[in-house]
């Protein structure tokens, strides 16, 4: 379960972030935390700067609002997909950020073609099939894409990431554009190269135990 530390006043500072950093425009992208009943998602369309507590609001994990006045996300049943099927996730950054929808757009899988992208994500982000906002059939779509990963495309509209925790699911958010970039950039330099299953199996059992410091 996520940390009591995580509250509506730090995923205001991350919507402003997301904004600072690029990462979305206007009142594009979302952001959720799992609580003890269910998830606080962001408000649909509320400038992020005018953003206060109460405008944060409260669903059950079955979709209905539990506590707030204003109205959700339109993109709120992919938020709650995400946490009825992975329960390792409590926190979920969606964003429309420039070079990850670029790739989104051209419905092409992000390959891991540098290995720092499986420290991050596990391996290959997936390119979620299209299908309209708001609907459960994006939300279906999306949730085969991530599996067990920590990122996926939306198809022709932007990029998703999750976590353990909040900090966690905007780091990614941000790493997602930064590999996007590199994936294009790559693509120019000749084409990059991706990483066989076995290089990504490699990553993801032995540089990763060794990466970072040890959990005192
Ligand atoms: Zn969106």
């Amino acid at each position: 379960m996520i940390d009591a530390f995580i509250t509506r006043e730090k995923m205001i500072k991350a919507c402003l972030l997301l904004a600072e950093k690029k990462l979305v425009q206007g009142t594009g992208g979302n952001i959720s935390v799992r609580t003890e009943q269910g998830f606080l998602i962001t408000p649909s369309g509320i400038d992020y700067n005018d953003l206060s507590l109460s405008d944060m609001v409260e669903l059950s994990l079955k979709g209905e609002i539990i506590k707030g006045e204003r109205t959700p996300s339109v993109e709120k049943e992919i938020h709650r997909m995400i946490f009825e099927l992975r329960e390792d996730v409590n926190a979920i950054v969606h964003t429309h950020s420039i070079y990850a929808t670029a790739i989104a757009s051209a419905r092409r899988d992000m390959d891991a073609i540098t290995d720092n992208q499986i420290v991050i994500f596990g391996g290959n982000i997936r390119v979620a099939q299209y299908a309209p906002i708001g609907s459960k059939e994006l939300a279906a779509n999306i949730a085969m894409a991530l599996g067990d990963g920590y990122g996926a495309l939306l198809a022709n509209h932007g990029g998703i990431c999750v976590a353990d925790t909040l900090k966690e699911a905007m780091f990614r958010a941000e790493m997602l554009e930064i590999f996007a970039k590199t994936f294009i950039l790559a693509k120019s330099a000749g084409g990059g190269i991706p990483l066989s299953d076995a290089e990504i199996h490699t990553v993801n059992t032995d540089v990763r135990k060794r990466y970072g410091q040890k959990k005192l």
